[in-house]
């Protein structure tokens, strides 16, 4: 039985809580460990070192080792190009065990780590590095008696802080095009979910990345990340999470030394369905399949969905008929689609948005209430909410989880209006036959992506990143090397 074999698999599932520095697997300097748990079904999974700042200097002092000698930054880009695709080839070949860490360790389901996890992570490592033996430095025109050359360098050591929600492909879009381009860098993942980043660390020295390029240093947020964040000796910190903790983040870097900081936050997404849409059932799939994919734990949820109001009762029905769907099932099912909440503190958080939700008279009319409970992990049914309005909590706040707000509209600049009226910038959809006006739409609304006609949009060439208080950065993409790279100007006299 198909269920039987991953859950087969994960009782002898085996997995090094050390952490990796200097291509050594250590505990923390103070032999502090802290328990990592499944929210499959409450399991303890096993024992994490819990990384502080005595155990970041070590990484650092690593990291800085292996910039000056070389050991990487001075290889040809098409030597590194080698072995970041045999990384990202090792990661298909461990993908199975890797799907199977990501899933127990923050409860998505199987089928999706497989496919979507796994996949993402390999593609991302092999595009940044078929991508840097094609990227050539300029000359400027400057004078005849006189060349500028600009040349891109690697920014040094890079610390890559990133949260539990997807947790491997989180990881690789910070550490596959800062390695690409020559740094060193220390990997702090998540304390919810840290495995498959410390398992990464294995494979990228199997892979052949020199000994203190990659270091993994797992632990606590206040603990290690602020102690990557602080350090003198850090050069970047390319970070992704909650708003909350991208402006301590910055400040960090500014009141330490200046470090560049890169932020990748939280969102508030708008779906704009007008009664002109080409295609509802297309529009319906998409607005339910992308805030319950991942249990909405997704930065780019479109949480907010705002709908004409002569199509709203028949785009409703077809919402609802869909949801039964997305009934959270076994993680280690092949079958399930949706799967637990990563913890009982994310848990408890989105049932205080349910509940927040029909206090200011929000109509529920899915979900709401926790499920399985018996099992020992957490779930929650996929939740829709009628007649929000813009100015509600459920409408304002990041929710993370499988909660969606409904608002009507009748007048399209006033849904533009509401869709703009957030503290985040990260994506938002239009969904009109009309190009001419999806174009209009799609310039007045203050997003890093707008999607028309779809909301599945996603390719590695493309850049992912937000405005506002959805960050200063963008991951995926060439562009993402402008984050790990420092332009150097270099006169030369012609005599
Ligand atoms: P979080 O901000 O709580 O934690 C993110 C990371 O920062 C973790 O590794 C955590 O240990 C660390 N951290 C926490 N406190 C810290 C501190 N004081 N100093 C240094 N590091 C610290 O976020 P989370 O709950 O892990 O993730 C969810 C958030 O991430 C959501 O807001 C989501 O929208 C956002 N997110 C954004 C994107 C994007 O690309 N924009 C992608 C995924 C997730």
């Amino acid at each position: 039985m198909k269920n039987r074999l991953w859950h087969d698999r994960a009782a002898t599932l085996n997995f090094d809580g050390r952490a990796f520095i200097d291509g050594h697997r250590k505990w923390a300097l103070s032999e502090k460990t802290f328990d990592n748990q499944s929210p499959v079904d409450g399991r303890r999974l096993g024992k994490i070192a819990r990384c502080e700042a005595a155990d970041i200097d070590l990484a650092v002092a690593a990291a800085r080792r292996a910039l000056n000698d070389g050991r990487w930054a001075g290889l040809a880009p098409a030597a590194r190009k080698r072995v970041l695709i045999r990384f990202a080839d090792l990661v298909q070949k461990y993908g199975e065990e890797l799907a199977l860490l990501e899933t127990l360790d923050m409860g998505k389901p199987i089928k999706y780590s497989l496919s979507v996890d796994v996949n993402a992570t390999a593609n991302c490592l092999r595009w940044y590095g078929e991508a840097i033996d094609k990227i050539y430095d300029e000359i400027a025109p400057t004078a005849a008696d006189s060349l500028a050359l600009i040349t891109r360098e690697p920014v040094g050591v890079v610390g890559a802080i990133v949260p539990w929600n997807y947790p491997m492909i989180m990881a690789a879009w910070k550490i596959a095009p800062a390695l690409a381009a020559g740094n060193s860098v220390i990997l702090k993942p998540s304390e919810k979910s840290p495995l498959t980043a410390m398992r990464l660390a294995d494979i990228a020295l199997e892979a052949g990345i020199p000994s203190g390029v990659f270091n993994v240093v797992p632990g606590f947020g206040h603990e290690a990340g602020a102690a990557l964040a602080l350090h003198m000796d850090v050069d970047c910190i390319g970070f992704t999470g909650s708003t909350k903790i991208g402006k301590q983040i910055l400040q960090m870097a500014g009141m330490s030394n200046l470090k560049r900081a890169w932020t990748e936050l939280g969102g508030k997404s708008a779906n704009i369905v007008c009664a002109d849409c080409p295609d509802l059932d297309a529009a319906v799939a998409a607005a339910i399949g992308s805030i319950y994919f991942n249990q909405g734990e997704s930065c780019n949820a479109p949480s907010r969905l705002f709908v004409e109001s002569s199509v709203k009762d028949r785009f409703l029905e077809k919402a609802l008929a869909m949801i039964p769907l997305f009934q959270p099932g076994d993680p280690l099912d092949e079958d399930s689609i949706m799967g637990a909440i990563v913890d009982a503190t994310q848990l408890n958080s989105v049932m205080a948005y349910i509940s927040a939700g029909t206090r200011e008279g929000a109509k529920l009319l899915a979900g709401g209430i926790q499920l399985k409970a018996e099992s020992g992990g957490y779930y929650i049914a996929p939740t829709l909410f009628d007649e929000v309005n813009n100015e509600m909590k459920i409408a304002r706040e990041e929710i993370f989880g499988p909660v969606l707000s409904v608002i009507g509209f009748t007048d399209i600049n006033d849904a533009i209006r509401q869709a703009n009226d957030t503290p985040y910038g990260l994506q938002a959809a239009i969904w009109t036959a009309d190009l001419s006006r999806a174009i209009n739409i799609s310039r007045a609304l203050r997003a890093g992506t707008v999607h028309v006609n779809q909301y599945d949009g996603d390719d590695i060439t493309v850049p992912f990143g937000g405005i506002k208080q959805s960050g200063n950065g963008r991951d995926k993409s060439l562009h993402a090397f402008d984050k790990y790279t420092e332009l150097k100007t270099t006169w030369i006299r012609i005599t």
